[in-house]
């Protein structure tokens, strides 16, 4: 059985003070479950204060895009190496609102995922169709393109540190959320995808819905065969939601 992870895109919300009081609600509340991992993902300037308030504990930390650079004359961005400098284990690429709004290809998204991978960390691959694609019928279309662009740049062993959010853009901070069954489907055709090139990186792969995912349909959706956590955007925000999330998947 695959483990479950709950993480937090915190996106650019957040300021000192309300930082060091949402982290020390998640840990204090956090399930005591061998299965369940949370992991918060706040902006570039509070993951070195975040990351020594959650030092020694097991709530990880993340970050919510990375540079494809190593170092060098690129001003604005944040290097892998400096992530892993502050702490950071994971790093989220290709966020929809990275690839609509800042124009990142999957191209570009592939060489972020492999130079954090080359960083020592782990990348949160997101990847999910627009409304105007699902109802054109191009849902699997759509995620495949993002996922092969990956796969093809990085290799297939990548996958086996790395992790998959499916987030449908439509249900992104929509408040819509992908009822049980349409993400399930989409779920098991991206393992299905990375199954076709190697079935026990497919076996091990976490791949997390995000979408309006919020304590009252958690549930539902985590109790789905190829869903492995949520990547949360809004209920991430208050410790109370965010652990509202982590409860239900403790109880599956
Ligand atoms: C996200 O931005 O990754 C996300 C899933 O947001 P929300 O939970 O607010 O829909």
């Amino acid at each position: 059985m695959r483990n479950i992870l709950i993480a937090g895109n915190w996106k650019m919300n957040g300021d000192t003070a309300g930082n060091a009081e949402l982290v020390a609600g998640i840990i204090a509340g956090a399930p005591r479950s061998e299965r369940v991992s949370l992991l918060v993902c706040p902006p570039y300037p509070y993951l070195s204060a975040v990351s020594s308030q959650l030092a020694g504990g097991a709530v990880s930390l993340g970050a919510q895009n990375v540079s494809e650079h190593e170092a060098g004359a690129f001003t604005g961005e944040v290097a892998p190496a400096m992530l892993r400098d502050c702490g950071c284990d994971y790093v989220i690429v290709g966020h929809s609102e990275r690839r609509s709004l800042y124009g990142e290809s999957s191209d570009v998204v592939a060489r972020k995922f492999q130079a954090a991978l080359d960083a020592g960390l782990r990348p949160i691959l997101c990847v999910g169709e627009t409304l105007e694609e699902r109802e054109a019928d191009r849902t699997e279309d759509v995620v495949d393109e993002q996922l092969n662009a990956v796969i093809e740049a990085a290799g297939i062993a990548a996958f086996g540190e790395a992790v998959v959010a499916y987030e449908p853009v439509w249900a992104i901070g929509t408040g819509k959320t992908a009822s049980p069954g349409q993400a399930q489907d989409v779920h098991a055709h991206i393992r299905g995808v990375v199954a076709g090139h190697d079935p026990d990186v497919a076996d091990r792969l976490l791949i997390l819905y995000g979408g309006s995912m919020k304590g009252d349909n958690a549930a539902g959706l985590l109790s789905m065969p190829d869903i492995d956590g949520g990547l949360i955007g809004g209920a991430s925000l208050k410790a109370e939601d965010f652990l509202a999330i982590a409860a239900a998947a403790a109880q599956l």
